[in-house]
């Protein structure tokens, strides 16, 4: 088959089974840009089913770009709490804001102009265009890379700029004048549902006759790319301090950090630097929990410590709070340590079938 006709194919046959097949998605049934805007930013790294719950909480807490920008960045995180990379859930506030400063609370329809927004990459400038304007511009992911080098056999390395080049321009040139939007989430969708990385169900697939990949019975060696790097392990401990009020010490993160405004544990990573912070301010020091995590190339194991609070000793430091257990849930704490206020929370709770702490506790400066 020649290339225009190929493409000719490809364009009927995933845009066929695409409307056939497609998953019954919250935010495809809507064409609001700040509503797809919402949902391709939860999207980056985190799976589908984990971003229904909290999409369907974002829009009706924030139904309008304009209320979304007013929020404190508090509430904002509180809402993010659990998604993970929530440097997504800042940048993306941020660009509210400007939107809505100086844009007169319209969002660009034109991807370059996207793309001048915080946290607006090319791919996600492309699919917000794509499908709330119906720009005729293209989607590159993980899944559109590797639906690509299969359909057309590439071989050269994903990890080189040129091949990436090389795939976008393969994608520009596949999509169709009319409902672009629509081609680029076929692409997305055959990536989530069928062309999987190891088992792609390729005898489902509206487009095997046309794929590579396929006839050579090799799906699984595209794309080609680097040899992975390994995983960085990493050991992390982390304190839990109570007092007799059922409180225990919480720290707001630094803005400027990863972690920037979220509510976590004091954490070390080097166990001989919580045992000396510690020995200062708690007794009865015991092993709590052990959690792990994968964050990008690290798999953290984090150690968790509890200890019961001694006045002597106490040292002041300015991000410092106590906070009822009870309260918790209310701060925006990232996963792990959200599992730390989890088990201490249900602890409290059966707890308080025994005997009733006082109620009123909240935060209060240490
Ligand atoms: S035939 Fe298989 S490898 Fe090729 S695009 Fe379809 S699912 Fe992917």
């Amino acid at each position: 088959m020649n290339v225009f006709f190929k493409r000719q194919y490809l364009r009927k046959k995933l845009r066929q089974w695409y409307h056939l097949h497609k998953r019954d998605l919250p935010w495809r049934k809507t064409l609001d840009p700040y509503k797809i805007w919402t949902s391709e930013i939860m999207l980056q790294q985190t799976q589908v089913a984990t971003v229904i719950p909290y999409y369907q909480k974002w829009v009706k807490t924030f139904p309008k770009l304009e209320t979304f920008a007013k929020a404190p960045l508090s509430k904002v995180l509180k809402l993010w709490a659990g998604l993970g990379y929530y440097r997504r859930a800042r940048m993306f506030h941020k660009a509210a804001q400007y939107v809505k400063k100086n844009l007169g609370g319209k969002i660009p329809g034109k991807m370059e102009e996207l793309r001048k927004l915080p946290g607006i990459g090319r791919y996600t400038a492309g699919a917000i265009a794509s499908i709330a304007y119906n720009e005729t511009v293209p989607v590159l992911d993980g899944n559109v890379i590797r639906i690509l080098t299969r359909i057309f056999g590439i071989s050269q390395n994903i990890d080189r700029p040129a091949t990436i080049g090389k795939l976008w321009k393969i994608a520009e040139t596949l999509l169709p004048k009319k409902n672009p939007g629509d081609f680029n989430q076929a692409l997305m969708e055959l990536g989530a549902t069928l062309c999987f990385s190891l088992n792609p169900e390729c005898s489902r697939c509206p487009v095997r006759t046309s794929c590579i990949a396929h006839k050579k019975r090799r799906e699984i060696f595209y794309p080609v790319r680097s040899k992975r790097e390994k995983y960085e392990k990493i050991l992390m401990t982390a304190l839990v301090v109570q007092n007799k009020k059922l409180e225990v010490f919480i720290e707001k993160q630094p803005e400027q950090g990863r972690w920037g405004g979220l509510w976590m544990f004091p954490f070390w990573t080097r166990k001989e630097d919580m045992l000396r912070a510690s020995s200062k301010i708690c007794c009865q020091l015991r092993h709590f929990l052990t959690l792990q995590h994968a964050f990008t190339k690290y798999r953290i194991r984090l150690e968790v410590y509890r200890g019961d609070f001694k006045k002597k000793g106490i040292q002041r430091r300015r991000n410092w709070r106590w906070i009822s257990i009870r309260t918790l849930k209310d701060l925006a704490i990232p996963s792990p340590h959200r599992k730390i206020a989890e088990k201490l929370s249900l602890e409290n709770s059966l707890e308080s079938g025994l005997f009733s702490p006082k109620k009123t506790a909240s935060v209060n400066n240490f």
